[in-house]
């Protein structure tokens, strides 16, 4: 891409950017261009002037992504300058690129429950959302009360939480959507109490997953009445492996990088479980991540 024909801005431009081997499952190639605006009037400039040709994609911390082994063609919009925190009484205002763990650490200083039971869960305030990030028992759409944003052609809108409709791991943010800050309930709560409920969590999580591996977490949805990693052990995926792309051995919902993976393994490796699964036990598996970028 012509650096020339981008608007001028505040924030920082990335070309010919190596995004992939930021992802957490550390694939995938180069994308033509990052754009990280200096705060919210800047990506409304940047949405305004843009060519309208120009892709768009907006990532969080690409916790739940697979890029493409070809990359991302246009421009990738991280908001990683759009992490402040307001807190009112009884809400908190957070913008897009927050960290939930930054967000939780910060909750549990001002003493306010919110999302800790998310604090596993390696994220932005914009990929929770936009994923309906949950865990059994708790989803950000609980606390959820509206969502702010500007669409791919500058336009800005505040959505509230029941016009979205969100359900199991789908925020439902339309399309062409950027989310650039929530609003969520909170109640207050001891820190002392938030921590022992995090430590907990965090314990609980250590025995049963991949911790400090190249994952994405779950790599599909449960299924109604039925848990995807049950049904992949069933059909006999537990050990499966292509390339560098493997089967967790703590969690077989779980897959790995075990270091030199392509995008293109780990394609390969899910349409294997789909079928495999679909063949033994009947479920047809969705999944959870998203593919993302050029030539899939
Ligand atoms: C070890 C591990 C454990 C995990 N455990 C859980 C778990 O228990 N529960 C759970 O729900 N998930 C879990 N995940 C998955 C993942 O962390 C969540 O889906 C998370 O919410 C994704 O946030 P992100 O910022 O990384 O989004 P990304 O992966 O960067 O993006 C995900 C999607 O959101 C869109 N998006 C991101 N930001 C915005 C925005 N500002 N506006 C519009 N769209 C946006 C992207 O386009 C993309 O389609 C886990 C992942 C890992 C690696």
């Amino acid at each position: 891409m012509q650096p020339n024909v981008l608007p001028n801005v505040k924030g920082e431009y990335r070309l010919d950017f190596a995004l992939g081997a930021q992802s957490c499952f550390k694939v995938g190639g180069n994308c033509d261009v990052v754009f990280i605006p200096a705060d919210i009037d800047d990506l409304l400039q940047f949405l305004t002037k843009k060519p309208k040709d120009l892709a768009i994609t907006v990532l969080g911390n690409m916790s739940n992504v697979l890029i493409s082994d070809y990359g991302i063609r246009g421009c990738v919009i991280r908001l990683n300058n759009l992490n402040k925190t307001n807190f009112y009484n009884n809400y908190v205002e957070v913008q897009a690129g927050t960290l939930l763990s930054k967000f939780i650490s910060d909750c549990t200083k001002h003493e306010v429950s919110c999302c800790e039971k998310l604090c596993c869960i390696p994220g932005t305030i914009g990929g929770a959302i936009f994923m309906n990030a949950g865990i059994p028992g708790f989803e950000i759409s609980d606390v959820l009360i509206s969502v702010s944003g500007i669409n791919f052609f500058g336009e800005k809108k505040t959505l509230n939480q029941d016009a979205l409709n969100m359900t199991y791991r789908n925020g439902n943010i339309p399309k062409d959507f950027i989310v650039t800050s929530a609003r969520l309930k909170t109640f207050s709560k001891d820190t002392n109490q938030i921590l022992a409920e995090i430590k907990e969590l965090q314990a609980k999580r250590l025995k049963s997953q991949p911790i400090g591996q190249a994952t994405c977490g779950s790599t599909f949805k449960n299924p109604d009445g039925a848990k995807a990693w049950e049904l992949i052990k069933r059909a006999g995926c537990d050990k499966l492996s292509v390339g560098g792309a493997i089967v967790s051995e703590k969690h077989c919902n779980f897959l790995i990088n075990t270091g030199n993976a392509k995008a293109s393994d780990f394609v390969k490796l899910i349409n294997i479980i789909k079928s495999k699964v679909l063949q033994k036990t009947g479920y047809e598996l969705q999944e959870e991540i998203k593919k993302i970028g050029d030539k899939w």
